[in-house]
């Protein structure tokens, strides 16, 4: 019997594959492999990989093999990136960081890769906006890096297309009453609706938040230079009620894209309002920026 599609793909748009250091988070400074995959609807202010934002398949993965860089087609099955991931990493088998772009743009891709690099761990870098598609994926991951936006640093999303040869060839009428069935092998993100407003943000934060209380899970928020202390309390508040438990980590803002490196005098008052309420706080510049890793 013929497997109907599943609505979403499990093939996904890699960027690249390298070995590097984690730079942000609970596992800062670890030797770990990056498996960095294309496509984010979301346009935060201080964003460090903008490359990454584009759905556009036909630019080929960068793949940072111990024996030499090299590229390959991008759009790859969680089977071919775990063989890329093996060809990077340098020794023995090493943690994968599934980072991007956003990457539960590709649940079906996160979920089927966790089985394919076993018994190495998975971890999850997310920017904390789908909560649905993260709970689709939770069970298979062993760490969520979960960032906490707060939604002014945001500019608006704009939604990924599928591919632009699919939407060129379809009519409206068609794709409105889509059921989701693609002939395999073809490339699908999530459609999850990213957050726009202050309150749709705040739902998606609490919505993450709660998914991850009490699991292998940190909170990372950013924290720029053309802000008060005061614009963060209400991350801390909702952590405080939703997982007090999770250890939260601030990184000072790079400057770019309009963002501002913080003050030390600034950082240090928002890790004493995190304090105030008990929660685990602990201050980390990104590491790979430190060293010149990528
Ligand atoms: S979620 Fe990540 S990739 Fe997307 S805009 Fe923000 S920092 Fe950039």
């Amino acid at each position: 019997m013929r497997m109907r599609p599943t609505r979403h793909s499990a093939l996904a748009p890699v960027m690249e594959v390298f070995a590097s250091v984690q730079g942000e988070g609970a596992f800062v400074g670890e030797p770990q492999v990056f498996v960095r995959l294309r496509g984010c609807p979301l346009r935060c202010r201080w964003c460090d990989t903008p490359a990454s934002w584009s759905l556009d398949a036909s630019q080929a993965a960068r793949i940072d093999a111990k024996d030499g860089a090299r590229r390959e087609p991008a759009v790859a099955s969680a089977f071919q990136a775990a063989i890329w991931v093996s060809q990077c990493e340098p020794g023995a088998p090493r943690t994968v960081s599934l980072t991007g772009g956003e990457p539960l743009m590709w649940p079906e891709f996160a979920s089927a890769l966790k089985r394919m690099i076993a018994p190495r761990r998975l971890h999850l870098e997310t920017a904390g906006a789908h909560p649905r598609a993260l709970e689709r994926v939770l069970a298979t991951i062993d760490h969520v890096s979960l960032d906490l936006k707060p939604h002014f640093d945001m500019l608006a999303p704009v939604p990924l297309a599928t591919t632009a040869s699919e939407h060129a060839s379809r009519s409206f009428d068609e794709l409105e009453h889509d059921d989701g069935s693609r002939p395999d092998g073809e490339l699908r993100p999530d459609d999850e609706p990213s957050p726009t407003t202050h309150e749709q943000w705040s739902a998606a934060r609490r919505a993450c938040l709660a998914l991850v209380a009490g699991r292998d899970a940190a909170g990372k928020i950013v924290v720029c230079g053309d802000r008060a202390a005061g614009d963060y309390a209400q991350l801390f508040d909702e952590i405080e009620e939703i997982a007090p438990g999770l250890p939260v980590y601030l990184t000072p803002a790079t400057p770019m894209g309009g963002a501002q490196a913080p003050s030390h005098a600034l950082v240090d008052e928002v890790a004493e309002m995190a304090r105030d309420r008990e929660l685990r706080v602990r201050i980390v510049p990104q590491l790979h920026r430190l060293v010149r890793r990528p």
